[in-house]
Parts: C-alpha cells; structure tokens; sequence
C-alpha cells in the first residue's frame, strides 16, 4: 500500500498527456541540437585546426540531409532531386551577391535582369527562398503524383536534367567552368545557425497536421485517402517545403565553397547525402542528423589514416583509396546491422519509448460526444462491378439510415467488401449510383466521401504502422477539419470510447490484434461521421473481445445516432446490433428484413446450405438466437 503510494506521483509524471506530448517533442528537438553541438565540439577536438572546417562542412550536410528528410523520412520516398535545388541556391545567391566589377569579368554574357545587383548576402536568401518554393511547386507538381520507385527515379532524372541545363547555360554558370567570386560568409556560426534553423523547422512540420497527414500516407495510402486526406496535396506540400529548405542550404553550400561547378551539386554530393539519411535512419530528424556526425566523423577519422600513421610505435604505410573503401565497409555493415539506420523510427529523447506516454492521465480533456442531426440514408442504387468479367456485384440496391445500423450478411466472396469499396470509390463502379443525403457519391472524389460523413473500415486492417494509436486517431480529427486543440480532445474521446487509453503512445504495429481492430473503428469516428462502413469488425477476436465490442458499438448508436453498414461472419454479432439486414449472394442481394425475418427465408438457409452446409447448419442458422458459438458462415 505504502508502496502505491510513493510510487503514484512518479507515474503521474509519465502519463500521456497532448501537452506533454508537445514538451517531449521540444526535448526531442533539444536532443537533435545537442548532438549538432556535441558532434561540432569533438571535430576540433579531434583535429585540431582543421577542424572547425570539417564542422562547417558538417553542420551544411546536417542542414542538407535533414531538409532532405522532410520529403523523404515523412512520404518514404528516396530522392535524389536535391541536388537540383541546392544547384539553384548557389549559383542564384552567388549571381545576386557577387562584386558587381567581378561579375563583369566572370560572366560577361550574364542577362541584365541578373546583372549587377550586388546584394548583401541576408538580403538575397528571400529571394533564393521563393526561386526553390517556385521551382518546388513546378516540378512537385509532377512529382508528387508518383510513388515509390517511380518517384525516386523522377527525382534523378531532375537531377540529371537541371545538371545538364547548369552546364549549357554558359551565360549564368560558366558551365562546366569554375563559377567563382562568391562571398564567403558561411562561417561556423552561420552554418551550425542554419542546422539549427532547419531541424527546428523540420521537427515542427513532421508533428504539424501536413506532417502527421503525409506521414499517414505512406504508411498506408488507401486508408489516409478514405479519412479525406489527399495524398498528392500531402506530397505536394513535403516537397515544396523540403525544396526550398535545400535551396537555402544549397545558397549556404555555395558561401562556404566560394567557388564551385555544376559538378560540386552532382552525384556524389547527392549519393552521400542519402546514405547519411540512411544510415542515421531515414524516418527521423534525429536519424538525419546521427547519419551525418556518425559518417562525418568516421570519415574524418579514417582521412587521418590514409596517409600513414603510428600506432604504439608501429608505423602504418599511407593506403590510397582507404577513406572511400573504409566508409563504403562501415556503411554496408551498419545498414546490415541496423536496417532500419543507426536511430531506428523513432526520435531519439523521452517520449518515443511508448512505455513512458501509453496511459492517458485521468481528467484529460476530452471533446464531447457529437449527435448526428438530420436523418441521412445512405443508398446503393443499382450497383454493378465485375472482374476480368466476372460478376462481383450484380444489380445491389439496398438503404442504410444513420441513426440505425444496418447488417450486410452472406457467405465467403457474397460481394460485400466489394460493396463497401464501391460505395467509397476504392474501386470503380461498372453502373449504378450511391448516394448519402444529397451527394451522388460515386461522382465526388474519393476524399471527398469522408467529408462528406461517411467513414469506412477495412477487411484486411489498415492502420498507420508507425504512427502512435494517439496520433492515428488525431491525423483522423486533423483530417476532418478539426484545429490543434479540438483535433487532440477529439483523440483522447475516441480513445477512451475503445479502450485504448493505456496505449496511447505505442505505435499501431506493436498493438495487439484485438485493440489494432479497435483502433481503426476509434480513428474512423475521430472524422465525426454521420454514418461509418464497418468491414468485419470483429473477425479474428474471441467471443468476450466480440461482446464488448458489441456493447460499445451500441453505445456508440444510441448516445451519438451514428449510422453503421456493419459486415460479419459472426451473425450473432450481426443480429444483436442490427435493426434490418441485407443478405446477399454471388453478387446479388437475396434478402432483406428484420433479423427475425431474415432468419426464416429459405433463400438465406439455401445461401449456406449451397456451399456444401449440412442441414445441421441451416438448423443452427434458424437458431441462432440460442446457438452460444459462432455464427453459421465462417471465413
Ligand atoms: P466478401 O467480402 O463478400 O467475402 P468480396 O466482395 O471480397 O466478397 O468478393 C466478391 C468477389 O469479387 C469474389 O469472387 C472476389 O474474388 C472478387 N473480387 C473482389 N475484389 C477483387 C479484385 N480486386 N480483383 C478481382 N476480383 C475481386
Ligand atoms: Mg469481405
């Protein structure tokens, strides 16, 4: 007892809590800086007088990989397009800052608009700024239409392209020639300042809503699309921020240089680049910026070597190529090791442990319950879909009302997954029309069904792996439209309605199977629907996980009217919530009732007794009310 009692404050202390969550971010933050300085401090430790260079180039890569990360880390795509944007920094904050008399004698064909101005170096950033937000918006918006290795491959040829433009546009690049006469002014201060800079940036957009929401996406893009989420804006937005922040860097990049070429943005620049964010872990700002100390150092260290050394009077001939072979080595053996890089998913600092933030502390505010007002149906008019021919669904026409739940039943490949992907565009339908109050949904986008309050499930889960079961229900409320503060009540709401209120920190992946089935009916409520599609809420959980859940979705109806299209096998399951069923079979819609008069039509026990049923089945299906286990039809 006494025990409990000196242990309770120290336990309050690590509770979840959204302004917590906001504190632990800080210090994650914190910790990123800290490693910057540390690691700036060791180089001149290290190495003397040459270090502070070797810190400067440190904290620019810093800079660079960690401005790369916020397209790459938070959508999960590799790109080698920022090259392309740091190119554009330098040479554009080079023309705009160089001695005017100079410039004469470099770049004699330079075109007027460019000539001459002689800025002060702080004075030209705005504009190298909006020059990469610019160039960002026009090449993302082709970019940020693809994924995967699509998308990587694009980003390389951007590369490859504005590589060549650099080298043919004589007039402002000399070519392939030195470009030189560009102020040095990228001293220690200024670059640690700009890794500063840009980390704050980069952890403040990887927790905002667009962080959350792309994040969201590549972790699974149908079920982001299906909260409202647009996949391609989300995109969009990673990249125009990540290509302006390298546009800076790149400007930065070219200040400390002085004089470079085309080649100096090219491909062994890019290469080292990605296998910093690799090897630090490409899904963190903390992996971005171990990924750069740790090569950084490593490579410093084994530069010293290459051109002999002595160690404890035994002295070591100079080996040309040892750096490269060496780093190469180190690299293959940490990725090999730790394929997920050095830092893993999670930021390094308190909080990303989800032992420390799972429990919600009591007396959280939470949002109140919303009612739906008004009395939408949802209806499916006529609904055709076939497969390489193959008749899915044929002709389904069937009503869902909010406030009621209605039950979709029938045996193994009926169509009623397919159903509920037509009814949301997840596929396409071949006729017919579904409408929810007065929107043909089937002629908005897909995004634009979830706005519209109709939310949906999956048969096959789908949950944001790596995001928090707190943060997969709040990028939910972000989605629908809710602010900072509503969005996060909204979140510790739904979590307390599907107790998962002691998990809140723990990332999706690592639930058990029982609360992921949980979440995903808490994420999909988070959207405030009027109605929600649920595709076999309960299959795979046991008869007392199958209970509760019964009883908190009848709660749910009854407290907030929300609508439920809800698909089974577990028909007791089925019965007890719904008020009218649909039945149906190879495609079709046999039936439709009460669950007593379901019961008792002979096309339903003839669905089941012609998939090789015994009597004894249809008996058990005529019974179901007494019948204690687990339905008639099983996957
Ligand atoms: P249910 O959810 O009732 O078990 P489904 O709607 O999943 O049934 O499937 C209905 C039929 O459509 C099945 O024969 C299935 O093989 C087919 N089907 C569903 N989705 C696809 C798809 N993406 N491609 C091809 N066939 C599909
Ligand atoms: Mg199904």
């Amino acid at each position: 007892m006494g025990d409990q009692v000196t242990r309770k404050p120290e336990l309050a202390e690590l509770q979840f809590h959204p302004a917590r969550r906001k504190a632990a971010n800080a210090v994650q933050t914190l910790v990123c800086l800290g490693l910057v300085v540390l690691a700036v401090l060791l180089l001149s430790l290290l190495f003397g007088r040459s270090g502070e260079r070797i810190a400067v180039q440190m904290c620019v890569n810093v800079a660079a990989v960690v401005a790369l990360g916020v397209f790459c880390g938070n959508s999960g795509i590799v790109s080698f397009g920022h090259g392309a944007f740091m190119l554009i920094g330098a040479y554009l904050s080079g023309i705009l800052t160089m001695p005017a008399g100079l410039q004469r004698t470099a770049l004699p064909m330079l075109p007027d608009f460019l000539a001459g101005h002689e800025l002060g170096v702080w004075v030209a950033m705005p504009i190298v700024a909006l020059a990469g937000l610019v160039f960002a918006a026009a090449t993302g918006s082709a970019i940020a239409r693809l994924v995967g290795a699509s998308a990587t491959i694009a980003t390389l040829g951007l590369l490859i392209i504005t590589h060549g433009v650099a080298i043919g546009a004589r007039e402002i690049t000399r070519g392939s020639q030195t470009f030189f006469g560009v102020p040095r002014i990228t001293d220690l201060g200024v670059a640690l300042g700009a890794a500063v800079f840009l980390i704050i940036v980069a952890r403040l957009y990887r927790e905002s809503r667009w962080g959350l929401s792309i994040r969201a996406v590549r972790d699974d893009p149908s079920a982001a699309i299906a909260l409202g989420i647009n996949p391609r804006r989300s995109r969009f937005i990673a990249w125009c921020l990540s290509g302006t922040m390298l546009t800076l860097v790149g400007a930065l990049y070219g200040h400390m240089l002085g004089a470079f070429s085309p080649a100096s943005f090219y491909l062994p620049l890019v290469f080292a680049h990605v296998a910093m964010m690799i090897v630090g872990g490409m899904y963190s700002v903390s992996g971005a910026v171990t990924g750069v100390v740790v090569i950084t150092v490593l490579q410093d260290t084994i530069r010293q070597a290459e051109g002999g050394f002595d160690l404890f009077g035994v002295t070591f001939p100079a080996v040309f190529g040892l750096t490269t072979v060496a780093l190469g080595v180190a690299i293959l053996l940490i990725i090999w090791l730790r394929p997920q890089g050095l830092v893993g998913r999670e930021e390094l600092g308190p909080g990303s442990s989800s032992r420390m933030f799972n429990t919600i502390r009591s007396g959280t505010k939470r949002a109140a319950a919303p009612s739906i007002v008004g009395d939408g149906v949802l209806s499916a008019e006529h609904l055709f879909k076939s497969f390489a021919g193959v008749a899915a669904v044929s002709d389904v026409s069937f009503k869902a009302p909010t406030g009621a739940v209605t039950g979709l039943i029938g045996p193994n490949g009926a169509g009623k997954s397919t159903v509920v992907n037509l009814l949301t565009r997840a596929y396409e339908a071949d006729k017919g029309a579904a409408r929810f109050e007065n929107a043909d949904l089937l002629k908005i986008s897909r995004e634009g069904i979830a706005r519209q309050g109709v939310a949906r499930t999956f048969q096959n889960l789908r949950l944001f792996g790596q995001l928090t079961a707190y943060e997969n229900v709040l990028v939910a409320a972000f989605a629908s439209g809710q602010g900072a503060q509503g969005a996060a009540q909204i979140a510790i709401r739904e979590l307390a309605a599907f107790d998962l209120d002691d998990m809140a920190g723990t990332a999706a992946e690592s639930l058990p199977y029982g609360a992921r089935k949980r979440l995903e009916i808490a994420r999909c409520l988070a959207q405030a629907p009027s109605i929600i599609l649920l595709d076999e809420p309960a299959a795979g959980m046991n008869p007392a996980e199958t209970e509760d859940l019964a009883d908190r979705l009848s709660r749910l109806g009854g407290e907030r009217g929300v609508g439920m299209l809800l698909i089974d096998h577990d028909l007791r399951f089925v019965n007890r919530l719904s008020s009218r069923i649909v039945v149906m079979n190879r495609g079709q819609v046999i039936c439709e009732g009460t669950p007593e008069e379901i019961r008792a039509d002979p096309a339903v026990i003839e669905a089941y007794i012609g998939r090789g049923r015994t009597a004894a089945t249809a008996q058990a299906a005529q019974n179901q009310e007494d019948e204690p286990s687990r339905g008639v039809v099983e996957t």
